[in-house]
């Protein structure tokens, strides 16, 4: 069969090769050029495009490292196909350990963006016409902010078309139904009928090994789904991806020092205190009650906390008990004491 070159950027990638690329965000007021190093894997043979995006937030570095470990898996050596991989796509805030961009503004909240808008606004319009449009499909890779983190999971639309099957492709037990945020990569992609799957794992400037371990090996499970790489291996056969179709945050009560009784990923049962939020200066200490059964996907991990603040993110399942299990399967199988057993 025959099959031509990719051409991204103004460089053309040859059918089993691969290139290092930067895309030049634009100018800020500093004399310096910021380079966004852009990688491609183009296949010997046709296939689908997929891009994997991390760091849309700058502090989400989880993104980064599982894109680090993708590109150094050998399976990438025989794909079909194009994956076109951004470990940090916010290069701004990377720098600066921040979410944002120096002129304060959210990237996800800024696609499809706008050539001639704000800072942050021309460089969504930039990934979107240099990156996504080229692409099939996307990963868009993220984590749970600062002091707070999340079970690794995924997000999709279930309106979106491909959205279920890539999820379940993946395979991580938690798939949570989230409606498009207005200005987001998902939504914008959406428009133009490019599927994204959104992975979320882990807190913001820190490492989760078990999140960037699954996160790996999601994405390779889902090239397997598009046939860009061959069936098989690396499938943890016994997991069965469940569909929270809603989820709620439980939010502080009371002012204090926050003593979380549940880790996430724990079953929760309707009416169980979660949590106890103590007076700091006297022994008063209030009880947080869960409201309804779920899986506990998000947690502030900061003690110090305000009325009102969201403490604990519960997803509703129908079988709570069993994605409960699969969870802990799942962490234990991708933990360190697994490994060391080999
Ligand atoms: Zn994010």
């Amino acid at each position: 069969m025959t099959h031509t070159s990719f051409t991204l950027l103004g460089e053309t990638i040859k059918p089993g090769s691969h290139a290092q690329l930067e895309l030049t965000a634009p100018a800020s007021y500093g004399n310096a050029v910021m380079a966004i190093p852009v990688y491609v894997f183009h296949g010997k043979k046709p296939g689908p495009c997929l891009f994997v995006s991390g760091a849309i937030h700058g502090d989400e570095i989880n993104g980064a490292e599982i894109i680090r470990r993708l590109l150094k898996s050998s399976a990438l050596k025989s794909i079909q196909g194009t994956l076109i991989a951004i470990p940090v796509v916010n290069m701004y805030g990377f720098m600066y350990q921040s979410r944002y961009l120096p002129d304060r503004r959210d990237l996800n909240r800024a696609f499809p963006g706008n050539k001639t808008g704000s800072l942050t606004s021309r460089l969504a319009h930039l990934f979107m016409n240099e990156i996504v449009k080229k692409c099939n499909y996307g990963i868009d890779l993220h984590s749970g902010a600062l002091h707070r983190s999340n079970l690794p999971q995924i997000r999709i639309n279930l309106a979106t078309q491909h959205a279920e099957r890539l999820a379940k492709a993946f395979n991580v037990p938690v798939i949570l139904n989230a409606n498009f945020r207005d200005g987001s990569l998902r939504q914008a992609a959406n428009e133009m009928n490019i599927p994204i799957l959104l992975y979320e794992a882990g807190e913001a400037l820190r490492f989760d090994d078990i999140a960037i371990r699954l996160g790996v090996k999601g994405i390779l499970n889902v090239m397997r789904e598009i046939n860009m790489l061959n069936h098989v291996r690396h499938k943890t056969a016994h997991i069965q991806p469940r569909i929270a179709r809603a989820s709620s945050w439980i939010r502080a009560t009371k002012s204090g020092i926050m003593h979380p009784y549940k880790d996430l990923g724990k079953a929760v049962s309707r009416g169980e205190v979660i949590a106890v939020i103590a007076d700091p200066f006297s022994r008063e200490e209030l009880e947080i009650i869960a409201p309804n059964s779920g899986i506990i996907i998000g947690r502030n991990n900061l003690p110090l906390v305000n009325e009102g603040e969201a403490l604990f993110h519960v997803a509703n399942f129908e079988e709570v008990e069993a994605v409960a299990y699969q969870v802990s399967e799942v962490q234990y199988e991708n933990s360190d004491d697994w490994m060391d057993e080999f």
